[in-house]
């Protein structure tokens, strides 16, 4: 397929949304690449997600952020912080018109399918290999063989990993060790908007904080309907999928207490998904000769700071201007593209963590003086290192 093709052979493991966003950030640069997804259809679950402006300026230079925003909400408060018992607000940042002002772009709930489709349409169709499940990863000194599942093989000129937080190509860049569970799950849902209060609709970004808890409400789909997001302790629950289920009673049991306007909205969302949320320490490098990975194969974090999808989309684009910079030797160019992403996704997973112990503090003087900290900050300026960063003209080691 493509023989005559220029440039290097591209393989990309995994067609979730960084890997969709690395072939579609490649394509626009000029070079080709291929997409080996395992399932049989490129699908994503009805859940919600945070677009960020950093996230949000990426989708619109690659001519698809309408396409992501036909049924986003966007948002006009976020990170309003919450008091878990009495609703008092610890803080908020106002996003509407500033966002803008500041980092050019509006912060956007979403659907993950919508946004798994507007990439998608940036692919072109036939460079998208489904029901391709890599097994293994075997590099040469001149290429990379790929294999799948069912016998077939393939081979490559630079293979990015792209395959999530159970990555298969992960093994051939470092020590091949199974992710942790972190002792937390989250527990999701979907509600309808006729189902739940006016305060839920509100176009906000709501965090509720309590001891060993936190949970988190917005509107999607245009405000018909809330997303509920929810990270409790796991107990001994380790399934990680977006179908494994919980009974809405294991949900009021975790927030026993909390404020009505809490244990209303797990009343409204009917049976929730639980997920065990797994972890990973940062790795110190990610490629390896030909070889390389990309969003939460190279950095999986938990999604308190909501960047997860966001970084993807940012290594995706520095990933193309890598590989078109110099495409004839693509060692040099998975190695600057590595030095120019470590440190920023380094730091991020790092404070995703950190969000755990701050979050979720027992009442008491570590939680009053978290809540001042709170109220003294403006996260969205505070946070501009994150939503104002140019992926596409930071410089390039
Ligand atoms: C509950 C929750 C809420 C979140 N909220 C936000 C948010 O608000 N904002 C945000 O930016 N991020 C958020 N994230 C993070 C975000 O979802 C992820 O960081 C992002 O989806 C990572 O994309 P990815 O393409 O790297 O990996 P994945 O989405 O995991 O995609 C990996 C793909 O690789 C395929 N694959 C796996 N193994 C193989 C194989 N061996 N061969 C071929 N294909 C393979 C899989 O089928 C899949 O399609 C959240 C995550 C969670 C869990």
């Amino acid at each position: 397929m493509h023989a005559n093709e220029p440039g290097p052979r591209i393989a990309i493991v995994g067609g979730g949304i960084g890997g969709l966003a690395a072939a579609a950030f490649l394509h626009r640069a000029g070079l080709t690449a291929t997409v080996h997804e395992q399932a049989s259809a490129l699908t994503e679950v009805g859940a919600g997600l945070v677009l960020a402006p950093n996230a949000g300026r990426l989708l619109r230079r690659l001519g698809v952020l309408g396409r992501v925003t036909r049924r986003a909400v966007p948002l006009d408060w976020g990170w309003e912080f919450r008091r878990w018992q009495d609703g008092r607000v610890l803080s908020v940042e106002k996003l509407k018109g500033a966002c803008e002002r500041l980092y050019g772009e509006r912060t956007y709930t979403v659907h993950r399918a919508d946004l798994l489709d507007a990439v998608k349409s940036a692919v072109p169709g036939d460079r998208i290999r489904l029901g391709a499940k890599c097994t293994a990863i075997e590099p040469g000194r001149d290429s990379v063989l790929l294999r799948f599942a069912d016998g077939s093989w393939t081979e490559a000129d630079v293979v990015v990993g792209a395959d999530g937080v159970h990555s298969v190509v992960r093994g051939a860049v470092a020590e091949a060790e199974p992710p942790e569970y972190s002792g937390l799950c989250a527990f999701r849902a979907i509600v309808p908007a006729e189902a739940v209060p006016a305060f839920a609709l509100r176009r906000a970004q709501t965090l509720w904080l309590g001891p060993g808890r936190h949970f988190v409400h917005y509107p999607i789909a245009d405000g018909r309907a809330v997303n509920v997001f929810a990270a409790a302790p796991a107990g001994d629950f380790t399934e990680e999928s977006w179908s494994a289920k919980a009974t809405i009673e294991e949900f009021h049991a975790e927030f026993a207490g909390w404020d009505a306007r809490v244990t209303d909205l797990i009343t409204a969302g009917g049976t929730p998904g639980r997920w065990a949320l797994l972890d990973r320490a940062p790795l110190p490098c990610w490629s390896r000769g030909r070889v390389s990975l990309l969003g939460d194969a190279a950095h999986p974090m938990f999604p308190f700071f909501a960047q997860g999808a966001a970084q993807s989309l940012e290594d995706a684009a520095v990933l193309a201007r890598c590989l078109a910079d110099s495409p004839d030797a693509p060692d040099r160019a998975l190695k600057r593209y590595e030095a120019a992403r470590i440190a920023r996704t380094t730091r991020l997973q790092q404070i995703s963590h950190g969000r755990r112990d701050t979050n979720h503090q027992p009442d008491g003087p570590g939680q009053r003086a978290r809540d001042e900290v709170l109220a003294a900050a403006d996260p969205l300026v505070a946070n501009g290192w994150i939503y104002g960063h140019e992926a596409e003209e930071v410089p390039v080691p």
